[in-house]
């Protein structure tokens, strides 16, 4: 893993090849104050809505050499601090190429410090690369927000915990971006373990005895064709005086080949993302625990490989679930509701206050609402607005689909209690239903399908190509919003 070091300082000193980016939130209204450093230099907003303005190159003050640039942010965006993070990105990615060691953004004093964590975002998760495998590790710029004022204790408190959950996201980026070869169920168990101990969260993992003990023959059927067999990872945080208890549920399906029902090739790329449920959910419950949000939180995650070899499940195959429903099997590509099934089963032994299961479960889902956007469908109806609002609020969608229970026909099996695949349309509401029939009515439960921004392979907004660890920020804003 490597980003931009993040810093925060109130004096505004230019060094040697310094990018200074000064932001207009629209053709009239600046973020910046003028400053002493910039007197020379003629501040003109960029004519066009989005655009930038190089405004000065050469030897700026004391000698040092610099470049000042305007950037505009009032374009597509539908809040100027995601632009800023953009701006900021954008200007990282040009760093190498235009020699830049420091990005400084100037603030004013009287503009609030939200936007020094839309900057600090920007930084961190703009500017985040994957770069394990590299022999050369790319250099990266560091980011100065100059903000000359005092920030009360609350406000450095937030500032230092939106960098911690940051963290987290690149986390679980590094932990989707790894190739399969180093990423399994045992494998990504340790390193559940690893990072939780990180957290102060308690990890507890199941090998494939355990789960054959607990019948969880869901897990166990999808993960049988691989030479790694499954693992069962429950991560607990349990801050004193906590009274509300959020359970977390996350699809780990380290590879999804499809199993005997094969992607075609080219859509078996990206599916070492088919894990970026569990990742989700278990590094939103490290952040959590880390910046110590008084709820308490189980997150569990079943974790196997979708593969094929001769003990692999088969299509037609009669699977006997841990709640005791069997499932014929009609597509072992339907693999992420058979293991999340069980994982809803256990997690209802915990006694959730809130339910929330987070998988790439469906194309269709990807089909209906791009990949840029979640799916959440769902029995909470207040559940269902408070993930969607805390996802507005950190820049992540979440769009409801109903859970339009006719559509369970679909799934109608004769030999069986149900199918887990059923027929085409509507298919990512048939997933949530599948799952419905594991979850009692009163409990609030809500299924979010991440197929799409899980997935997604290229650039969304300011987060790069690869793994954008979406979900986490989300869950951590809603955990917030829960305990108030
Ligand atoms: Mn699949
Ligand atoms: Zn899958």
């Amino acid at each position: 893993m490597n980003y931009p070091k993040f810093i925060l300082n109130d004096k505004f000193e230019p060094q040697e090849n310094d990018l200074i980016l000064l932001i207009f939130i629209n053709d009239k209204e600046r973020l910046f104050l003028d400053s002493k450093p910039l007197e020379k230099i003629d501040i003109i907003a960029p004519k066009e809505p989005g655009g930038s303005t190089t405004l000065f190159r050469g030897s700026l003050y004391d000698k040092k050499n610099c470049m000042v640039r305007a950037c505009r942010l009032d374009k597509k965006h539908s809040s100027p601090h995601e632009a800023i993070k953009e701006v900021i990105s954008k200007h990282i990615d040009i760093s190498k190429d235009e020699d830049i060691k420091r990005i400084v953004v100037l603030i004013a004093p009287e503009r609030e410090p939200q936007w020094i964590k839309s900057i600090a975002e920007g930084a961190i998760l703009g500017g985040y690369r994957y770069d394990d495998y590299l022999s050369k590790k790319p250099e990266l710029p560091s980011i100065v927000c100059i903000y000359d004022k005092k920030l009360n204790k609350e406000e450095k408190e937030a500032i230092a915990n939106a960098q911690k959950g940051f963290h987290w996201v690149n986390a679980a980026r590094d932990l989707l971006n790894a190739p399969p070869v180093a990423i399994n169920p045992h494998s990504l168990s340790k390193k559940f373990q690893e990072l939780g101990k990180k957290a102060g969260l308690k990890v507890t993992v199941w090998d494939e005895k355990r789960i054959r003990r607990e019948k969880m023959n869901g897990l166990l059927a999808v993960g049988s064709g691989s030479n790694y067999p499954p693992r069962l990872v429950i991560g607990e945080y349990r801050p004193k005086g906590a009274k509300k208890h959020l359970v977390l549920v996350g699809k780990g399906v380290t590879f999804d080949t499809g199993g005997y029902c094969l992607k075609p090739s080219e859509a078996q790329i990206g599916m070492k993302f088919d894990m970026a449920g569990a990742a989700a959910c278990f590094c939103a419950a490290c952040a959590i625990c880390e910046i110590g949000i008084p709820i308490r939180v189980t997150v569990i995650a079943p974790l196997c490989e979708n593969a094929i070899s001769s003990t692999a499940y088969k299509t037609t195959d009669i699977i006997v679930m841990r709640n005791g429903k069997s499932v014929e099997v009609d597509n072992t590509d339907a693999e992420g509701r058979l293991i999340l099934a069980d994982a809803l089963d256990l997690a209802l032994e915990k006694d959730p206050d809130w339910l929330i299961d987070m998988a790439t479960l469906t194309g269709a889902c990807v089909v209906a609402l791009g990949d840029d956007i979640a799916g959440l469908m769902g029995q909470d109806d207040d559940l269902i607005s408070s993930i969607k609002s805390s996802g507005e609020g950190v820049g992540e969608l979440f769009w409801e689909l109903p859970l339009h229970m006719p559509y369970t026909e679909k799934l109608k099996s004769d030999i069986a209690d149900t199918k887990n695949a059923g027929k085409r349309w509507g298919g990512a509401i048939t997933g949530a239903l599948f799952l419905k029939r594991f979850v009692p009515d009163d409990v609030a439960w809500v299924h979010a399908d991440i197929a799409g921004p899980g997935v997604k392979e290229e650039p969304l907004g300011h987060l790069g190509k690869g793994s954008k660890g979406f979900g986490i920020k989300t869950l951590i804003e809603l955990a917030r919003r829960l305990i108030d």
